[in-house]
């Protein structure tokens, strides 16, 4: 999987065979990127799916290549981990939510923003009091923020992973478990993280209309998380009969090319001052 990752990266020169001298020039090129200040953070947004009233968004990482445009994440953040490059990454990415959510706080907006953390981030044995400070720094009000977690990750050790983001949770901020449904958890251990929202895959929302079994997780996975406490949101909505589904099954809130890409910060400003609940 690994050599497939590097392979698939559109960056790799053609007259570069060595796979370490390759990770040498991404490394360069990612490090530049830092000092540089070419990654940037985009806002996709999040909906309440009963109304259609905007709640916030998800930030998530772009790279603005000077020569090669933007760039997902998908194509650095494999070759980020396995350089040490993406802990560096993903504190720009929390310094830069937080800086603009005390800007959006000032003005009067208080979208909620969930902040993907990876592994080694929440590994961290300071993790939770760096994004406190950082909280601190920019003035934002913990409500206005979350962070998200994929199952597989939270669930490599629930108890751990529940004590170390205690102190953010008691803060006020939310902790989200993302692409749940991908990674076979034991349902008794999900009471066990302490977490207030679960992210349905996109795998199966995508599928929730066409397929019965599809619909069937979703369905269930909606009657156990509401019996668990969690609120839900559903990842990937892209179509109205898949938001007529989920409404069906009292989900909560979606977010999918159904209701917005992400975008630019000033974009989901405009758009989230003009649809957010009155
Ligand atoms: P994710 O956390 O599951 O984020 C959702 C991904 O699904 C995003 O891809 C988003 O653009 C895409 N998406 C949203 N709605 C739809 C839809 O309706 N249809 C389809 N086909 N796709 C949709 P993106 O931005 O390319 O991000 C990919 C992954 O990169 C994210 O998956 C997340 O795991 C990771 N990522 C992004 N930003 C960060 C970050 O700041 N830190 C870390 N550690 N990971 C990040
Ligand atoms: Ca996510
Ligand atoms: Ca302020
Ligand atoms: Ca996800």
């Amino acid at each position: 999987a690994k050599a497939g990752v590097v392979n698939s990266f559109k960056f790799a020169r053609r007259d570069v065979n060595s796979r370490a001298y390759r990770r040498l020039v991404i490394e360069q090129e990612l490090r530049q990127a830092l000092e540089r200040k070419e990654f940037e953070v985009f806002y996709q947004p999040q909906v309440a799916l009963h109304d259609g009233a905007m709640v916030g968004a998800e930030a998530l990482v772009r790279w603005r290549h000077p020569q090669r445009g933007l760039v997902g994440p998908t194509d650095f953040i494999d070759i980020a981990e396995e350089v040490g490059l993406l802990d560096a990454i993903g504190g720009f990415v929390i310094d830069d939510v937080c800086r603009q959510c005390g800007i959006w706080a000032d003005i009067g907006l208080f979208p909620k923003i969930a902040i993907n953390v990876s592994v080694s981030q929440c590994q961290q044995p300071d993790f939770a009091a760096n994004v406190l400070k950082a909280i601190e720094k920019a003035g934002v009000p913990p409500g206005m923020l979350e962070i998200e977690i994929t199952e597989t990750v939270a669930m490599l050790d629930p108890r751990a992973t529940a004590r170390e983001l205690s102190p953010l949770r008691a803060a006020g901020v939310r902790l989200a478990i993302d692409d749940f449904g991908t990674g076979y958890s034991n349902l008794a251990s999900l009471t066990r993280l302490q977490f207030d929202i679960l992210k349905i895959d996109r795998s199966f929302v995508s599928e929730c209309v066409r397929d019965g079994s599809a619909r069937v997780v979703v369905a269930t996975i909606l009657t156990m998380a509401h019996n668990l406490g969690f609120e839900v949101v559903a990842e990937g909505v892209e179509s109205a009969a898949q938001r007529e589904f989920l409404v069906s099954q009292k989900c909560e809130y979606g977010q999918g090319y159904l209701f917005g890409k992400p975008m630019p910060a000033a974009d989901f400003e405009a758009q989230f001052a003009e649809h957010r609940r009155a």
